[in-house]
């Protein structure tokens, strides 16, 4: 029987979605499910064999057949794709475009739909991406779509990336984020939008402590925690 004990959070680039997602899975010892890594994943070993988004199938058999795992350790979460521990290579800016491109196409989706059921089928889990409360995780009790104004998700990206020692241009960045949001949203299947049931939380002047303390208390409420 499929769990409903699911929050899925979605929402743009730079939302801050991975770090709530994390703390909420820390704060009730759920599992956190980063889906973002597992297409950033398929985008670098797609690009290591010489693959262009136009290279379709050959994406999607990739998606179906690569062997991918995530482990959450010391706060953040760890990409093993097929023998490789992959979790730094895959958070380049480069990467975040192509895996971007490699995820608007629907059979490199489609592929990659069981994989992400599997992760959350024993539920009491936080899954975050782009639509984990519209087309995977459809039946989650609580579905959270978390947004802000692109200059802001911008900032923070550049500070969360020079933590991580990766020097990022902020123009650059929110030129990315915003060619990333006209990607996600006008893709032709799973396109980035709330789940009717979701509720919206707009970060733009909100601390990520104050959208934390929200969605906790949501989430105290629908599970009973
Ligand atoms: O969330 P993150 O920035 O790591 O995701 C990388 C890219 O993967 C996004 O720009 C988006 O295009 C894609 N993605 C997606 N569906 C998800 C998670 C991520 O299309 N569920």
């Amino acid at each position: 029987m499929k769990s409903d004990k699911i929050i899925t959070i979605d929402g743009p680039a730079g939302s801050g979605k991975s770090t709530l997602a994390l703390n909420l899975a820390q704060a009730f010892g759920w599992v956190c499910l980063d889906t973002g890594a597992l297409y950033r994943a398929v985008a670098l070993v797609a690009l290591e064999r010489g693959l262009t988004p136009s290279d379709r199938q050959e994406a999607a058999e990739l998606a179906r057949t690569l062997d991918l795992r995530l482990y959450v350790e010391e706060g953040k979460t760890l990409v093993v794709a097929g023998d490789r521990e992959v979790s730094s290579l895959i958070r380049t800016p480069e990467i975040s475009n192509f895996a971007s491109l490699f995820s608007a196409l629907p059979e490199v989706r489609e592929a990659l739909v069981d994989a992400q059921r599997n992760l959350g089928s024993r539920g009491e889990v936080v899954a975050e991406g782009r639509d984990m409360g519209t087309v995977i995780f459809p039946w989650a009790a609580l579905k959270f779509f978390l947004t802000a104004e692109a200059k802001v998700r911008a900032y923070r990206r550049h500070l969360q990336l020079a933590r991580e020692g990766i020097v990022a241009e902020l123009e650059k960045l929110e030129e990315d984020i915003l060619i990333r949001d006209h990607n996600d949203s006008s893709r032709e299947t799973a396109q980035l939008k709330p789940a009717p049931d979701a509720f919206i939380i707009d970060g733009t002047n909100l601390s990520a402590f104050e959208v934390e303390t929200i969605m906790i208390g949501e989430a105290k409420r629908v599970f009973g925690l």
